[in-house]
């Protein structure tokens, strides 16, 4: 049995102090990490309950008009606020899309960024993993890799990253605040998580003693309001990780479009934005042709690291997918349930 220590800190800088000790980690919902630790995956030495800490539960839009979610925030919390979804709909559309509806009541919005790669070999503690012990091998190059990824991976490491909300967060342009031994903190969510390379248990850019303590969507971002969306595809039809995931956002002016945001899930180890995709979208019409013309850029650069050759021919038809119905439109429920891929195309395409 893993011995730990259990600490409540009431305040930031405590917490921080705590969390600084070698083999600490952070404790908020536990969805993760429990299963990680009952399964001899993650064994901390002491755990730092972060659940009493002050300000970390609200959702508000500052001065600046930029929305501030507090990292306690339940993922359920955030995508049935009815003024958040309103403004930011394809983060409610990723976060109902993503585990099950007791784990989105649990689950907290940070610790939905630092979740760990669902990765069978990562949690068969009888196989080889880089991710789990540095440098033993990776018994997924030539195993069940079928949900491995295609972009951004490496000899070491071939997994994805989990995460739904990340990839409407990483389309969305969204900014990570942290709080660390040296004070605050914030960068770009796209920055948050590291490709493999030959490190892959190095998977953000976080420090020892770094706490995630708020996400902010910024207010620009609220432009896309009524063209985006989110689309899931997985091997069952609800509590399933994605084999590949799409959020798409527009801004449509006068029949051609003036912003764009593409990213994909399932893909990488980390949120992947497909800014080559975006720039061949701004200026262009929106309708099928150019949708394809910019998924096959998104996917240039793609290779299979096993039997997953069929994700990137997969990845181009939900982008276009996922793109078609952000030209068609925002639905008007809010928060949309979870946009399933077979269903029919909704309609005309509508422009502002
Ligand atoms: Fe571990 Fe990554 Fe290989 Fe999976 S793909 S076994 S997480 S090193």
């Amino acid at each position: 049995m893993n011995q730990f220590e259990f600490v409540q800190p009431s305040t930031a800088a405590d917490a921080i102090g705590a969390g600084l000790t070698p083999g600490a980690a952070y404790l908020g919902a536990g969805t993760n990490l429990l299963d990680l630790m009952k399964g001899g995956i993650a064994t901390p030495q002491k755990i730092v309950d972060i659940t009493r800490l002050p300000g970390l539960e609200q959702i508000e839009t500052l001065a600046n008009g930029d929305v501030r979610i507090g990292a306690l925030v339940r993922n359920a919390d955030l995508a049935h606020d009815t003024a958040f979804s309103a403004q930011f709909p394809a983060v409610a559309e990723a976060l109902l899309s993503g585990a099950s509806p007791q784990l989105r009541n649990a689950a907290t919005v940070g610790g939905n960024l630092l979740q760990r790669t669902r990765c069978r070999y990562f949690f068969d503690t009888a196989a080889a993993c880089n991710k789990r012990v540095p440098d033993t091998g990776c018994d997924a190059h030539g195993g069940d890799n079928r949900s491995h990824a295609v972009l951004g991976w490496s000899e070491a490491c071939i997994a994805t990253h989990p995460s739904d909300f990340c990839v409407a967060l990483a389309a969305l342009d969204a900014i990570v605040e942290v709080e660390g031994p040296g004070g605050g903190r914030e960068f770009p969510l796209v920055d948050l998580h590291r490709l493999p390379g030959s490190t892959p248990w190095e998977e953000t850019i976080l420090a020892q003693g770094d706490l995630v303590v708020a996400i902010r969507l910024p207010h620009a971002s609220r432009a896309f309001s009524t063209h985006s969306r989110y689309i899931k595809v997985r091997e069952r039809t609800s509590y399933a990780f994605a084999l590949v995931s799409a959020a798409a956002a527009l801004v449509i002016v006068d029949g051609k479009i003036s912003r764009a945001r593409l990213a994909f899930g399932g893909l990488a180890a980390k949120p992947w934005r497909a800014e080559a995709a975006e720039a061949l979208l701004v200026g262009a019409t929106p309708d099928r042709a150019t949708f394809e013309s910019a998924a096959k850029a998104a996917l240039a650069d793609a290779a299979p690291s096993g039997d997953n050759e069929y994700k990137i021919a997969l990845a181009v038809r939900i982008a276009v997918r996922t793109l078609l119905r952000a030209a068609a439109g925002t639905p008007d429920r809010l928060p949309a349930l979870p946009a399933s891929p077979f269903a029919a195309l909704a309609g005309e395409i509508h422009h502002d």
